[in-house]
């Protein structure tokens, strides 16, 4: 089989594992990881224009509009060697962003990762995050509630995150079936919808998409 240029983007629910998959995968492939965060906070950093507007929904916790991460992205994709591929994490979010990025550069796979919404409330609701650098780890092996561990990234003070969590996330979910999950139905028309379960450590999930990414003739 001919090889192929991974231009990939992905999509699944908050608690999906989908970043660190993105991450693992653009590792692996060698090619540029790019996230919708990170491109609005070097925006936001350069105080650009854009930056400048995309902070407004950054500070209000807001998704941006389809103009605002269109603009942003589109600027971040036409700055990358076309021929050596990518990894897109955070964007599209929806049917309309998904029709502009392929008029930029045509997306040659999208991996849906799913899991229930029992399962996605669970895993975040678990999470705990650093008071001082902000990562974000999952309880389990961290010890008990009673004696947690310190941060392994820096030693700061780990925390549970805000009981409000729940029905932010809840809420979080229902915008994502709404909004998000539509991707799937325009990838699959187009023949490049990459479907997997994401109900399974995050090694496991891995060696599936690398199995699979062969399989559809992404050589690493
Ligand atoms: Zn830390």
């Amino acid at each position: 089989m001919r090889r192929k240029r991974l231009r990939a983007v992905l999509f699944g629910p908050q608690g999906a594992g989908k970043s660190l998959q993105a991450s693992l995968i653009a590792e692996r492939f060698g090619v540029p990881l790019v996230s919708s965060g990170e491109a609005f906070r070097e925006e936001i950093a350069e105080r650009s224009a854009l930056g400048d507007l995309a902070s407004e929904y950054v500070d209000a916790g807001m998704f941006a509009p389809d103009e605002l991460a269109n603009a942003t992205l589109g600027r971040k994709l036409k700055a990358l060697d076309q021929e050596q591929g990518f990894v897109l994490d955070g964007y599209p979010r929806n049917v309309e962003q998904a029709e502009t990025l392929d008029r930029v550069s045509r997306v040659t796979l999208a991996i849906q990762i799913k899991i229930p919404d029992s399962v996605a409330v669970k895993r975040l609701a678990g999470r705990l995050v650093c008071t001082d650098c902000r990562t974000v780890l999952h309880r389990d092996g961290m010890g008990s509630s009673s004696g947690i561990r310190p941060c392994p990234i820096c030693g700061g003070k780990l925390a549970p995150r805000p009981k409000d969590e729940e029905e932010t996330v809840r809420r979080r979910l229902a915008a994502y079936h709404f909004m998000t999950e539509p991707l799937a139905g325009y990838y699959r028309q187009r023949g490049v919808l990459l479907a997997v379960n994401g109900e399974q450590t995050v090694t496991d999930l891995f060696e599936e998409l690398n199995r699979k990414l062969a399989k559809l003739g992404f050589v690493a």
